[in-house]
């Protein structure tokens, strides 16, 4: 078993007096896809926000062996931490090839990121034709894949989605799943947040689940897709 990438230790996230993530441990390997799947208000999102360094917390969180605790979110960004947030996160006022520009903004090898935004463009023809108009003016679903291929051009070492598919046509949702999905064999280290429990299972190889702030249970995904609790409770199913 190699060395966890990310270890979370008795995390606690408080907002004044309402604790929101009590006292929560997981780890991640490197190269490992993760999901943390709950109800809205189980605490997924403060938890991905503390990882990230936009949140203050109580317990430890360890990145590459190191605590993480006195790390500005950019010191961590420039370590590899990088999160397409709820809401996706792009800059609406540069253009689509401006926002996956910036992906790659700390990269030297200006002659690979532009052969890799030319292979998005050759995947995802409609970000090829508003290249150059503003990101602000696409759809939901194609901000969406957008925003992931931004946060792949940076060469994540732990890239966190926070619901990919929230709001999105089902046939965005399709899309953004399959380059997610694509994820696995590229061996980038995930951690994903979803609403959509089923499609985050499919996808990943590990799975918390979150209920009340608490960890709750915790298992192989493929485990949990056949779980009769777990399809009863977050996969609205009999
Ligand atoms: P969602 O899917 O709705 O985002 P979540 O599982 O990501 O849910 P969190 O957003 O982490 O859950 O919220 C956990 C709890 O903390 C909720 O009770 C929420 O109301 C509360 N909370 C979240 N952010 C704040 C905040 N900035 N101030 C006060 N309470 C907050």
């Amino acid at each position: 078993m190699s060395e966890p990438l990310l270890c979370v230790e008795k995390l606690d996230v408080h907002y004044g007096g309402i604790q929101a993530v009590r006292q929560i441990d997981f780890s991640l390997a490197p190269g490992e896809q993760a999901t943390l799947i709950g109800a809205n208000g189980a605490g997924k999102s403060s938890t991905v926000r503390a990882i990230t360094g936009l949140q203050p917390f109580g317990g430890d969180i360890r990145y590459q062996g190191r605590s993480i605790k006195k790390r500005s979110p950019e010191a961590l960004l420039r370590d590899g931490i990088v999160m397409v947030p709820e809401g996706r996160g792009i800059f609406h006022r540069l253009t689509v090839l401006e926002n996956l520009q910036m992906g790659a903004w700390l990269r030297r090898d200006s002659v690979t990121v532009r052969a890799e935004i030319d292979a998005i463009f050759q995947r995802f023809p409609r970000l090829a034709e508003r290249q150059n108009q503003l990101a602000g003016l696409l759809s939901g679903g194609e901000q969406q894949l957008l925003a992931l291929n931004r946060a792949l051009l940076s060469k994540p070492r732990l890239l966190i989605l926070d619901e990919p598919s929230m709001g999105l046509a089902p046939v965005m949702v399709e899309q953004v799943f399959s380059v997610i999905a694509e994820l696995r064999e590229a061996q980038v280290t995930l951690l994903l947040i979803e609403q959509n429990a089923r499609l985050a299972l499919e996808v990943t190889d590990r799975a918390w689940v979150m209920d009340s702030g608490n960890l709750v249970h915790s298992g192989p995904s493929a485990e949990l897709l056949t779980d009769d609790a777990i399809q009863h409770i977050y996969l609205g199913e009999a």
